[in-house]
């Protein structure tokens, strides 16, 4: 029998006598259940109680009357030591009043090897068990402890070489995984029986001579011999072992104060006594009674010590010890009612199984070189190439790190795959690789935005340097709005445009009102087919902070930022930026074309007047050399007509007056020109930065698509004398391409030197024609 599972074994021990009270106590013939029958006492006054209740039964497990040592040891012990050896913990209990034979049952008689009681026999078969079961190697330690008077004391601390530990150092102490256990107990090695034999006969002899020292009776203190055993397998190499507690108890005689009469120091050991064997008594009742869960073991040193050999997982037997005779029958009746609650408690014995940690590191490494071992023998039967199965070392890496680099130049074209360390070393590789893309994808960003690379948050620094280029943008823009309406005078715009500049911003960028914002709305709440996007994307789309600086500026109507839609083309995301985060800009460049449009339209109708006053200038002019022509004719000269002469002065008046209008006018048109180009120019290269951020299209391609939508702004956007770059795929491009076109206008439009010389002369000389603006 393994484990003794359900309750304690309880047995009652009848201690031999000559005046054995039949009358009294009656064993019924199962061998089980013990009888107190209690004979009226006539002499004593009735009790109503003790009337009614005569006796008493008890069914205990086993009733030991006339029996041996050996047969004790057998029908007692031996299971709980089988037990012990299993790796269960286990207890023999012997509770009962002094001379009851409690220590003859425990430890027997010293002299007679017969009536050697259940402490050597335990150790006999331990130590024969621990012959018997080859497969396993035991260890086995000894220590005899004594509770007198709540002290704890070492019976066998004289064999100790170090100094002997003063009782006040010893205090029971529980630790996770060890259980409880008496903290400076000594803990003795033992091979034999003889050995162990050795040590309990020296706790035996130390036990009497610190009676007689102290003047004690050795039964009025507690016993404890505890067997720690601890066995592993010698045939399996794991790391599991077994370790177990085989307490051996000899309490303290349990009679009553008043029956001994004691005095003096007998009434002290009494006074614990009494005290332990009641605490033990409650611990009993606690751990008896499935409803209670606290067990009061702490407050004695004998339950505390016994904390994990009572119930629990423990084989728990209680041996009871009670005298014959009709003298001691309120004792036996007293040792039988402990008895039979102890009989009520639960256990549920368990293994002590505990993990070696370094004999289970030992084990596996065991273990994964037999695997290797296996697998390359797998591997050769099926004629696959060796596979390495050891950590990878540097010049294995160091090739698959090349492996990974030819596979994404292109220049190898797959990677064999042998082992799963290597596929792991792939995968690391390749995180790498697209790490190290997306820091030169970043990089790249921030150089093209010329964001500080300290700076985390890539929507941060573009905001401010849109902020940046808006007040400059600003500060243009009042200088357009100035020009605007102040077409008449060019000459006065600059100085306006410094009083512009000190007007507050915030009324300028009303004009950021982005009409898209509808648009906008509408086109987050359509589903979006690109929905995968870059953890930066995601990040930029997510941070509320980059965007919070300048709300008017790229929040209208405080949303989200707009950002292209990847489903629109290049013109139609221009188009859209237009009338969303350009629209300034834009509003600009339009009031600017129109000044530009309206002073051509000036220009072209001046221009005919001039050219109206100059064919009169001709014409009257012609009139005039004819009439002279005529006169010279008839020999004689005469100077024209007044009439004509004042109409020629007149005329020629008109057209300085008038050209001098022209003049201006054109100026005008050459400055709106070079705003419009300008901003034109801006708008172009917001849009192509704005564009290039948020649609994180690769450089060559979104060259491509420029060209393209540029080509298409040109054609949709520009009016025939205002095109655009036809192609453009730089800002430079472009800039180069407006200043040509400007200069070309201005050269247009400027009257040469000897034109001007020509019609500011008062003589005949030829008036300029004017050339229609271009
Ligand atoms: P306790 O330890 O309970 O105080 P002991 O074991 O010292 O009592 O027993 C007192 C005396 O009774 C001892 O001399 C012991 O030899 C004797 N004795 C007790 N039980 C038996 C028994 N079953 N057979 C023979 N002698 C016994
Ligand atoms: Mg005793």
């Amino acid at each position: 029998m393994k484990a003794h599972s359900g309750e304690v074994g309880v047995f009652v021990r009848i201690r031999p006598t000559a005046n054995f009270s039949q009358d009294i106590i009656e064993c019924l013939p199962d061998g089980q259940t013990v009888n107190i029958h209690h004979k009226k006492d006539t002499r004593k006054p009735l009790c109503p109680r003790k009337i009614q209740r005569s006796s008493w039964s008890f069914r205990l497990e086993g009733v030991l009357q006339d029996v041996s040592q050996e047969e004790v040891y057998t029908i007692v012990c031996r299971r709980v030591v089988l037990g012990a050896l299993d790796g269960y913990n286990g207890t023999v209990l012997c509770f009962g009043q002094t001379g009851a034979g409690k220590t003859y049952t425990m430890t027997g008689s010293t002299e007679s090897y017969k009536q050697r009681g259940v402490i050597p026999r335990a150790i006999q078969e331990v130590f024969q068990e621990v012959q018997k079961r080859t497969e396993h190697t035991f260890s086995v330690y000894l220590s005899y402890l004594e509770i007198y008077n709540e002290t704890l004391v070492d019976l066998l601390a004289s064999l100790q070489s170090s100094a002997l530990p003063s009782p006040r150092s010893m205090v029971v102490s529980e630790e996770p995984g060890r259980g409880v256990f008496i903290r400076g107990l000594s803990l003795h090695p033992v091979h034999s029986e003889e050995e162990a034999l050795n040590l309990l006969f020296e706790g035996e002899m130390n036990r009497v001579i610190g009676s007689h020292a102290l003047n004690r009776n050795s039964s009025r203190s507690h016993c404890i011999f505890t067997l720690h055993l601890e066995s592993r397998s010698r045939t399996l190499s794991d790391a599991k072992y077994f370790t177990s507690k085989l307490n051996l108890v000899d309490l303290a005689g349990s009679e009553r104060l008043g029956k001994t009469g004691s005095e003096g120091q007998m009434f002290k050991e009494a006074m614990y006594i009494n005290k332990s064997l009641s605490f033990l008594e409650q611990a009993i009742l606690a751990l008896a009674d499935r409803r209670r869960d606290h067990v009061p073991f702490r407050q004695t040193k004998l339950t505390h010590a016994l904390k994990d050999s009572l119930g629990g997982n423990c084989n728990t037997v209680l041996v009871a010890n009670i005298y014959g005779e009709a003298s001691q029958k309120e004792e036996t009746l007293s040792t039988l009612r402990f008895a039979s609650r102890m009989k009520c408690i639960r256990t549920n014995p368990a293994v002590n199984e505990h993990m070696d940690p370094a004999a289970q590191i030992k084990k596996l490494k065991k273990d994964v070189q037999m695997l290797k071992e296996e697998l390359s023998f797998g591997n050769t039967l099926v004629n696959r190439p060796s596979v390495p199965y050891d950590p990878l070392s540097q010049a294995q890496l160091a090739e698959i790190d090349s492996q990974v680099q030819r596979y994404l130049e292109g220049s190898l074209k797959e990677i064999s795959i042998i082992s799963v360390s290597q596929v792991r070393a792939l995968f690391a590789k390749f995180k790498l690789a697209v790490q190290g893309q997306e820091k030169k994808v970043n990089a790249r960003l921030r150089q093209t935005y010329n964001l500080g690379e300290e700076d985390q948050r890539a929507d941060r620094p573009a905001v401010k340097e849109w902020d940046t280029r808006g007040s400059t943008e600003e500060d243009e823009a009042g200088s357009f709005e100035v020009s605007h309406k102040n077409t008449q005078c060019p000459s006065s715009t600059r100085a306006k445009t410094k009083k512009s500049k000190d007007k507050p911003s915030q009324s300028k960028r009303q004009g950021e009102e982005s009409p898209l914002s509808k648009k906008r709305s509408d086109s987050a709440s359509k589903p979006k087919l690109n929905s995968v996007q870059s953890p930066e994307r995601e990040q930029e789309l997510q941070e509320p902070d980059t965007e919070s600086h300048e709300p008017q500026e790229s929040q209208p109507n405080g949303k989200e930022p707009f950002h292209p839609d990847s489903t629109l083309t290049k013109a139609e995301a221009f188009d859209d930026f237009k009338m969303g985060r350009g629209s300034k800009l834009n509003r600009i460049l339009q009031e600017n074309k129109a000044v530009l449009l309206e002073r051509r339209s000036l220009h072209r109708q001046l221009t005919d007047e001039v050219n109206a006053v100059k064919r009169e200038i001709d014409c009257t002019a012609a009139t005039m050399q004819q009439y002279r022509e005529t006169r010279g004719g008839q020999g004689r000269y005469s100077e024209p007509d007044d009439t004509l002469l004042n109409q020629l002065r007149e005329l020629k008046a008109l057209y300085r007056q008038r050209y001098e209008v022209l003049n201006d006018i054109k100026a005008e048109i050459n400055y709106c020109q070079h705003l419009v180009d300008q901003c034109r120019v801006r708008l172009l290269s917001e849009f192509e930065k704005w564009y290039k951020k948020y649609s994180l299209v690769p450089e060559e391609d979104l060259e491509t698509s420029m060209d393209n939508t540029l080509d298409q702004v040109s054609l949709s956007e520009c009016d025939d004398n205002q095109l655009p770059p036809e192609s453009s795929s730089s800002e430079s491009f472009h800039n180069a391409r407006y200043r040509m076109l400007r200069r070309r206008n201005t050269r247009s439009l400027c009257v040469t030197p000897e034109q001007r010389s020509s019609s500011s002369g008062s003589g005949p000389r030829t008036l300029p024609q004017i050339p229609p603006v271009s």
